[in-house]
This record gives C-alpha cells, structure tokens and sequence, in this order.
C-alpha cells in the first residue's frame, strides 16, 4: 500500500510559544509577519515568514517550530485537555471513554512504570533466550509480529497492484534501526556522529539488562554488524519509489522453494495467515536475510533480537530506558530535551487508540459545516484540474479522456470516517501501561491479518482524524483530509477565498495531483497499476518529471545538504501542480474576479501569502539533514519558492524581473499538468 501523506515527518513538529499569526475579526484575517524589507522575489518564503522566522524559538523539547505536522500545538492541547479530563474521572467500564481515560492515566502513572523497570519485557526477552535453532528462530518471528514487535519481518497487509479491490500480504524489506541503507555507508561526521550514538544506546540496553560495560560494548557492535549486512541488501529510498519493481507477486509455494531457512509456509501458518501468494515488494532483502539465518551465529541473532525488542519497547519503560533512546533521538534530530510526559502519552493515545480519541475530538471541536464547505472547494479544484487537462499542449485527445475519468472517479474523504475501528478486544486497566500497549498491538496485528483476502474495504482511513495531514492513496484512487487539517492557517470558515484557496485549496490540488505524479499516473481509475496512457504521452510526461527531478536537484538548504530531486519528485510535482490549480479555481470565485485590497493586499497576493503561510516551519539542522535524506518532501522553503519560481502569475503578483533571485525565464518555467 502506497499513501502520500501532505506531512510525512520520522519526528513529529509541533508548535509551541507563538499563537496562529491571525487576528481574527468576523470575515477579515490579517496575515501577520510579512516581512516587507525583503524583496518578494528574492526569496518568497523569507518575504512572507521572514519576521516569524528571525524571532522563533525551537522549543527545547522539539526539533522544529511551525504551523504542521501530526499535532500542533493548539491540536495537542486540545486532544491532552480531553485526555486529561477522562483520566480522573471513572467512565463506565468498557466504553470508550474508560479506555481512553485509563490508557492515558497508566502511561502518566510514572510511579508504577519507575518500579516495573524492564520487567514487563523480561517474558519477551526469555523467548528469545529459548531460541534453539533456526526454525524455532523463525516461528519467535512470528509470535513478535503479532504484538507488532517487528524487526526481521516487514509485513503488512494490502490491496494488491493487480486488483486493487483485494487485499494481500506485502512483504517490505525490514531489520534496520537507522532511517535508512545510507546510514550504514556514509562516512560523513554527521552520519558518523548517528552511528555512534545508535551503537551507545545498544550498549547502554546491553547494560541495563544486565551485562557488563565491554560485553555490552561487544554485543553492540555486533548487532550493528548484522544491520549493516542486512542493510546491503536494501533499496535506497529513490529505488523505492518505482512502482513495478517494488511489486513482484509471488507464489507462496515458490518462495518456500527459494527460501528454506525462512520456512515461509510455516512461517504463515505461525502468522495466522494462509495466503496463496504475497507481494515480495524488495525480493533482495529476503535472498539475504535467508542466507544470515545459517551464516549468522545462533548466539548473535539472539542478540539482535533483544535489541530490536528492546529498542521497539523501550519508550514504555522506565526512564534509564526512555533516557537512552532519548539520547539517540537527540543525535538525529538536534532535539535538546525531552517532550513532555503529557505530550508523549497524548502521542501514545493517538497510536494506540487512535479512532476512540478521535471520536471524542471531532464530537466535541470539529464543526460539520466544514464538511459542506470543504465539498464545493473539492469540486472546484476538480474543475479546475479538468480545465486544466484540456489545454494541455503536450498530451493526447485519447489519454486526456482517460486522465478525466481519473479525476472523476477519485473518493473524497472529508473529516473523519463513517465507520470507526472497533475496540472492544483491547482491554485497558490503570496501572498496567505496558499490558495495555500489548493488547491494543495484538487488536491492530488482528484487524490487519483480518483483511487477508478479503474485498478492500474503502471506507477505511489510514490516517487518526485529529492528525493535521491529508493524503493520496492511488490503490483506492481516493484523497483524505482529515479533521486535523480543516482549520486555521489552511482552512477557516471565516476567512476570505484567497487564504482559503492557498492554503487548504492548495492541499486539496497537492493531493489531486498525487493521482498524476511519477507513481500516482501509474495507476489507473479503479486503483490497478497499468498502462492507460499512449506511449508517446507518458513519455513526454516522464520527460517533464524528468525536469522536476533536474530543477529540484539544484536547490540547497544549508552547506552540503542538496535536495534530492529524484526522491522528491512525486512531492514537487503535486507542488507546482497544486499551486496551479488552487490559482485556476481561487480565479473562479468572485474575489478571485476582483480588485479589492485587504490589508494592502491584492487577492491575487494574498493568495500567494496564504500559500507562503501555511509553511511556517523553522527545524534544527540535524533535523533537516535527516529530513533531507530521507524524507519524499522538500523542506518548507521550497515548498513555496521551488513552485512559485515555475508560476507565472506569481510573476505578475510581485512585479518579479530578471535579477530577482526566483526569477527563470518563462521557456524555463516548468509546467508538468
Ligand atoms: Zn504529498
């Protein structure tokens, strides 16, 4: 399953410290910030946030400041408020509210985690110790992986590429702790840095569960050492993006053939899953963690299997443990202390329980008028997209007619589902944090293996509704704006169409356009990834993204850290689309039709600063150079400029010339829809 989230962050952002920049008066909203010494053409994004920008402060407790990502600040407060409410009180037993209140009230209960220590994974760890052999290695795998105690395994469950309306077993390339294959060989000191600071957490759980200081040592290296040697066998995360060759559909039969170590029908049957075939998604990775079954000591992969149980666990236990992990994330991300309890637990809610808080959050703070009005602004972008489609000059009657029909069978998904997940298996008690995770994991690893199969079910969400995200999922050929995403800087009911159009009409042409980036035009209306373009047409389209790819490669956000063009491709080009369209239906609204200055401001300059806006977002720099490695988006700045610098009536909005540090040519601007 493939989805493209507007937000896709490793760590989460979360703003703190400086309210929304908005004084908010009935029907007029003054945009805050603009920094009018700088010259809009020079460089947008400062022009707009610049004032922000220079007088933020990264919270200590975060790797970055700004208005996104998964909670924001004000989103945070208001999903902690409900938590911390629910948490004294006694709800009637089983009822959401009891689970949600209690869950949260055991992973706050600090007193109880403190004297527990490790114990609640000392049962885990003795599994692993009763290790015999290889096969009995294999079915621990599968006992982990129904408590979501991953490691080796990447499994997941699907529609399949071939028919999209069935679900099967996918199997990713797994077994690393660093964000990626890269990690492993760079031998930059940033990287080494990370590296360092992952093989001393090793050692300090090494330590902590009872080894002395150079055993702990020892273990540590080794445990690298059998990363390092999966991670030879991994697709960087630009391979990952093709479609085809991340989809290979093989016969269980066969793979047990191939990989006798692995014992795949075994390895199933262990799983609760009999499927017939499954997607190997990155065959190589399998090849290869077959063959280190045998080549890798017995004694080493018990190891490795402590450390991964520990790592995946080690934020639900005492603080020696939370401290250590801690340490490492530091390292990562340049984030310089802890977050909150509350803001941890709130996080942990959300994973754990995640459609029964939400239930609770849009009853009490999401208006249902935002569901109408989000309605006609989706329509609006869809014509646009259309208008837009029709003047192409690049591409064919026959292959316009397909993309149209695309775009009209896209689901909308608005707010929250209409169908909520079912928890009435989890059972949650005070007191009991770590057993309360473990039987909310165990419901998750069911509901999923439940899918195996069976018809896709496409009411489904894969995202929490309070999440400020929205998303493209190609298989279901559907976009998703979630309850988190549909308010102030995107979207405010009380706001003028131009802020309304650049920012969430924005979101919405990002994510309409992920149907027609480099993997989105691969599949087709109903989900199934064929060729429903001519030859010759995806060609030149191959030959714009190939522009995209070039253009985007060329920016820099600090010293040595350059975007990755080819990794970003899908994100940048749902940009410069989004942009377009959003523009395209803003023109067909009344004030996108008039002269009228707010604030000094044209409608159309407006439009481009809610666009600016909405990426209000300062991080640290270990922060962006991991981001930069390994994130599908450009960082915020050139989210706005990287777009803009392609859009002509951006141009004409802020009188950019030739000198201007954004200004292309016009023959150099790229338009891909
Ligand atoms: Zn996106």
């Amino acid at each position: 399953m493939m989805k493209n989230l507007f937000f896709f962050s490793l760590v989460l952002l979360t703003v703190i410290g400086c309210k929304q920049a908005t004084d908010t008066t009935p029907g007029h909203i003054t945009v805050t910030g603009i920094d009018s010494s700088k010259k809009p053409g020079d460089n947008f994004f400062m022009y707009v946030n610049g004032i922000w920008y220079d007088t933020a402060r990264i919270p200590s407790g975060q790797s970055g400041v700004g208005s996104y990502s998964f909670l924001n600040y004000p989103q945070r407060i208001r999903l902690q408020g409900i938590l911390d409410s629910l948490s004294t009180v006694s709800s009637a037993p089983g009822s959401l509210e009891q689970k949600v209140g209690d869950f949260y009230a055991s992973g706050m209960d600090t007193v109880t985690i403190e004297k527990l220590g490790y114990e609640p994974v000392k049962p885990l760890l003795a599994a692993i110790d009763a290790v015999a052999d290889v096969p009995s290695l294999v079915k621990l795998l599968a006992a982990q992986q129904k408590i979501l105690d991953g490691s080796l395994l990447g499994f997941s469950v699907g529609p399949d590429n071939e028919n999209s309306t069935i679900n099967i077993v996918q199997l990713y390339q797994a077994g690393l702790a660093l964000p990626d294959k890269d990690y492993y060989f760079k031998t930059d000191p940033s990287t080494i840095a990370i590296q360092n600071a992952y093989r001393s957490f090793l050692t300090t759980v090494f330590t902590l569960t009872g080894d002395d200081t150079s055993t702990a040592a020892k273990n540590a290296r080794t445990v690298y050492g059998i990363e390092k040697q999966l991670a030879t066998s991994h697709r960087t995360n630009i391979e990952l993006r093709d479609v085809k060759t991340n989809f290979n559909k093989t016969a269980v039969a066969t793979l047990a053939k191939k990989h006798g170590n692995l014992n795949w029908v075994e390895l199933f049957k262990e799983l609760g899953v009999q499927p017939d075939s499954v997607n190997l998604a990155q065959p190589a990775y399998y090849d290869k963690l077959n063959t280190m079954l045998k080549s890798v000591p017995l004694a080493d992969w018990k190891l490795y299997l402590k450390a991964a149980t520990l790592s995946n666990y080690a934020s639900f236990l005492g603080s020696p443990f939370t401290n250590a992990s801690f340490e490492y994330t530091k390292a990562l991300t340049g984030q310089a202390v802890r977050k909150t309890r509350a803001e941890d637990m709130t996080q942990a809610v959300d994973r754990s329980l995640g459609h029964a808080l939400a239930q609770l959050y849009v009853k009490k703070y999401f208006p249902e008028d935002s569901k109408k009005r989000m309605g006609v602004l989706v329509d609006n972008l869809k014509k646009a997209f259309e208008a837009r489609i029709t003047r192409l000059d690049w591409m064919s009657d026959s292959t316009k007619q397909k993309a149209k029909e695309k775009l009209y069978a896209f689901t909308e998904k608005i707010g929250y589902p209409d169908k909520w997940r079912d928890y009435s298996n989890v059972t949650i008690k005070k007191g009991a944090y770590f057993e309360n995770i473990l039987s909310a994991n165990k419901n998750d690893y069911q509901y999923s293996i439940d899918k195996v199969g069976r018809q896709v079910d496409r009411t489904e969400w894969y995202t929490t509704p309070p999440t400020v995200t929205a998303y493209n999922n190609p298989p279901l050929n559907e976009i998703v704006f979630p309850a988190g995403i549909l308010q102030s800087p995107y979207f405010d009911i009380d706001a003028d169409d131009a802020l309304n159009y650049g920012g969430i009409g924005m979101v919405i042409g990002h994510e309409i356009t992920h149907s027609f980036d480099d993997q989105g035009a691969q599949y087709d209306k109903v989900g199934n990834v064929t060729d429903w373009w001519t030859k010759p047409d995806y060609e030149k389209f191959r030959s714009r993204t190939q522009q995209v790819i070039d253009q985007y490669d060329s920016f820099t956000m600090f010293d040595s850290v350059h975007l990755k063009g080819a990794l970003t491709v899908g994100e940048n080009t749902a940009d410069i689309a989004g942009i377009a369209i959003a523009y395209d239906a803003f023109k067909m609204t009344p004030q996108g039709q008039d002269t009228t200055r707010i604030d000094g401001l044209t409608p159309d300059q407006r439009f481009f600063v809610s666009i600016a806006r909405i990426w209000r977002v300062k991080t640290t720099d270990e922060f962006m150079r991991m981001y930069v490695n390994v994130n599908p988006h450009s960082p915020a700045m050139w989210r706005v400029n990287g777009p803009l610098m392609n859009f002509t009536p951006f141009y004409k909005a802020f009188n950019v010339q030739p000198g201007d540090k954004m200004y292309k040519e016009e023959k150099d601007r790229i338009i891909v829809w």
